[in-house]
């Protein structure tokens, strides 16, 4: 474990343009590369200097277009700052979580004062997922301090973010060996997990209260769950009395897992249907009362803002034509690079091709996905729920 003090032995400093100078001092995380004028190792912890040589704040170097992760409050040790900050997120999060709920983000990042970490619970597993080889350094500082939060038995690091890792999987690093399947509960309803193969790090817990808010509008209607995953919001609709859930993902092992999800909660999959296709090219079955669309980020890289609109309006216009005369359209956006007002005019371009919609709620990620105020580019998830006028 590679740690550090201040006294006695002075951290490396590194000198930051103006502007980066006050973002930092904002509570803003980044330091893109470009912005600094010297350089330290990967792993460093260092003090951020403004032109005059003032300490304006202390981060961990990284190696990306982002130079330095800029941490929270005032350098200390690693391991005293790790458990401060895994005990305070921890503790946020027993305030915060709903009953019969065992998963959830434990650590969001820069939302947690740890920018490039994320961890998340399911049951008695802590899964890792570093987007930050900075961190990548410090790793068995980083499984001491999650062991010591009480509900850890396991600790299991997800690979799969190419900057960092590089490679797929994932393995155990301290407890029990993580089988392929873990079995959680989230709102009382069952959920098997793939920490190993799952898409993130198993589930996608941000949509956790929209699953509960949406599936609650189901009852007694067909529903349309496209890019379901393993099944999410459909189980949620049919738990509450959906007449009948149609479950559209391109992929077909996920499909397998949303089917196990029904039968694990008591729900006979074959009442329901589950087809693997691309929804851009589905021909849906007729038109349900409820469509939730949910689909994985539509822009790439350097994506101009024009065409990730683009794409938005089109799929809104496209899922908005298999909404009844009398039903909702749940849509869903998780690209960092639309910010909410730029999103909500694609959809509604989109589904106005569709005739003429209400807006009845707008969300994002629940609260144990915080975002620092200063970090607006954390706020990825758009939700909102339209129904036909
Ligand atoms: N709503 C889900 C998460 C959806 S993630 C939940 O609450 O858990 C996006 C999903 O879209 C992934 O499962 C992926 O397999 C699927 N997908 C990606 N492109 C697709 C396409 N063109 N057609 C259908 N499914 C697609």
């Amino acid at each position: 474990m590679r740690l550090f003090s201040l006294k006695g032995e002075q951290l490396q400093t590194v000198s930051i343009n103006d502007d980066a100078a006050k973002a930092v001092r904002r509570g803003h995380p980044w330091v893109f590369a470009d912005a600094m004028r010297d350089t330290a190792p990967l792993g460093t912890f260092v003090h951020l200097h403004n032109r005059k040589s003032q300490v304006v704040g202390w981060g961990i170097v990284d190696d990306g277009g982002i130079g330095i992760r800029a941490l929270p409050g005032e350098a200390c040790p690693l391991g005293k700052f790790l458990a401060e900050r895994f005990t305070r997120a921890d503790a946020l999060r027993t305030r915060l979580m709903p009953p019969a709920t065992n998963t959830y983000r434990v650590v969001n990042a820069a939302g947690d004062g740890l920018p490039g970490i994320v961890v998340d619970r399911y049951g008695a597993v802590a899964v890792v997922r570093l987007y930050s080889a900075g961190w990548a350094v410090h790793l068995e500082a980083l499984v001491d301090a999650l062991s010591a939060l009480p509900w850890v038995e396991s600790v299991y690091r997800r690979y799969g973010v190419k900057r960092v890792d590089g490679r797929k999987g994932g393995e155990t690093l301290m407890g029990p060996p993580v089988g392929e399947t873990l079995i959680v509960e989230e709102h009382g309803l069952r959920f098997l997990v793939r920490p190993e193969k799952g898409q993130k790090t198993g589930l996608f817990l941000d949509q956790r209260e929209n699953r509960r808010r949406i599936g609650a509008l189901a009852a007694g209607r067909r529903v349309f769950n496209l890019f379901g995953y393993n099944g999410g919001f459909s189980l949620y609709a049919a738990a509450s009395g959906a007449a009948r859930v149609e479950t559209v993902d391109m992929s077909a092992p996920a499909l397998e897992d949303a089917k196990e999800n029904f039968r694990l909660n008591g729900i006979d999959p074959k009442a329901h249907a589950f087809h693997a296709a691309d929804v851009f090219k589905w021909e849906a079955p007729g038109k349900a009362g409820l469509v939730i669309c949910d689909p994985p980020s539509l822009t790439h890289g350097q994506t101009a803002d024009g065409a990730a609109k683009q794409a938005y309006k089109r799929l809104n216009a496209r899922v908005a034509e298999w909404v009844t005369a009398d039903g909702l359209l749940a849509s869903a956006s998780c690209t960092a690079r639309l910010d909410g007002p730029s999103w909500e005019a694609a959809v509604s371009e989109g589904v106005a091709k569709q005739g003429l919609w209400t807006l009845l709620m707008r969300c994002g990620a629940p609260p144990d996905h915080p975002v620092a105020l200063a970090h607006p580019e954390g706020r990825y998830l758009k939700f909102a729920l339209l129904s036909r006028l």
